[in-house]
């Protein structure tokens, strides 16, 4: 029996509720994903020995000692295995990760995922606290009205934050590419060799630049993950998107928090497809929030376009396909 508030994807119930929490964790968790990968031994470069690490193994082809002298088949077969499997399936894997993410789930990476995404929506929302806009360029129609309360605290989380967010994102890339431990210890005793510092300052300029001045313009413009993902996710019948029940448009009321939620300037009511949607499901809680729980106009939906019927999430929040179809 379909329940008011909660939408159903593939057989999994997602409470509307709590979809902006559940994207919040996920954001959260991917952080410190990212933060662990390279303390962890999951996979670095180190400069020094000049190895990949991976899982705590230094990377190799696994050529046998002595392969050179076997000139047959054997030798050759042997050779030829181990570069496929060791050295070019392993790229064909990473170079393919993008594209088959953007063909079934678009940019869903860059809105739940992504941890530069997330630390650009929390600029958006320090901005918004501290000047009534999301961006230091101007005022836009779609900015959420907010309260002016607490302008000091949230100037103090502000500069807490410029300093806290770029430091750490430049300890933790560094850490792909320099042992953390010998960052760590460097550190520890304020003594800096030129790499470890080079890495942390470099990384640290690019993030203060990218989360005061750049923002969701890198997230359209610029990387080159996210580039992947949207025009895979664009030309692909199956990946994920925002469906709107265009059916039920009369029942809009035309409140624009839709609008007002989107980070990305995405009028998610227009029936043109907007590549730069990054399927957050914000205008799905809003629109929930305006029309009643199970309501709203929005859904997540496969292989749709707002002209389509969607091919395995039933459009309606709160309804099976079948309940929308009887
Ligand atoms: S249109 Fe909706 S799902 Fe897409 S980015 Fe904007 S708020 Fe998120
Ligand atoms: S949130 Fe829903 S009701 Fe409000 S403008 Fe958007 S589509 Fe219309």
């Amino acid at each position: 029996m379909p329940t008011a508030g909660i939408i159903y994807i593939q057989g999994i119930n997602v409470n509307i509720k709590n979809l902006h929490i559940y994207r919040r964790t996920t954001q959260v968790f991917f952080i410190l994903l990212i933060f662990s990968i390279p303390v962890l031994d999951i996979l670095r470069y180190d400069t020094a020995t000049r190895e990949l690490i991976v899982f705590g193994q230094a990377w190799s082809i696994g050529l046998r000692p002595d392969f050179f002298i076997e000139h047959d088949i054997s030798g050759a077969t042997h050779v030829a295995l181990q570069f496929f499997l060791k050295a070019i399936l392993p790229w064909l894997f990473i170079l393919s990760t993008f594209p088959l993410l953007g063909y079934f789930t678009g940019r869903f990476f860059c809105g739940w995922m992504c941890p530069e995404g997330a630390f650009f929506e929390l600029a958006d929302f320090l901005t918004l606290k501290l000047l009534g806009r999301r961006s230091l360029y101007g005022k836009k129609t779609n900015d959420p009205e907010t309260s002016h309360d607490n302008k000091f605290l949230y100037a103090v989380i502000t500069a807490i934050s410029a300093i806290i967010i770029p430091a750490a994102g430049g300890i933790a890339l560094t850490g792909f590419f320099i042992a953390p431990k010998t960052i760590w210890s460097q550190i520890i005793n304020w003594d800096f060799t030129f790499g470890v510092k080079a890495g942390i300052i470099g990384v640290s300029v690019y993030m203060l630049i990218s989360l005061i001045f750049v923002r969701h313009a890198l997230c359209k413009y610029v990387c080159s993950a996210g580039l992947m993902q949207m025009l895979f996710g664009w030309a692909s019948p199956v990946s994920l998107r925002i469906h709107l029940d265009a059916q039920r448009i009369n029942q809009c009321t035309d409140c624009r928090a839709c609008e007002r939620v989107c980070f990305m300037n995405v009028k998610p009511r227009l029936p043109k497809k907007d590549i730069n949607c990054v399927t957050c499901g914000e205008c799905i809680t809003a629109c929930n929030k305006e029309l009643g729980a199970g309501k709203g106009l929005f859904n997540f939906s496969a292989g749709d376009s707002n002209t389509k019927k969607p091919v395995w999430i039933p459009a309606f929040a709160g309804m099976t396909k079948q309940d929308k179809d009887t």
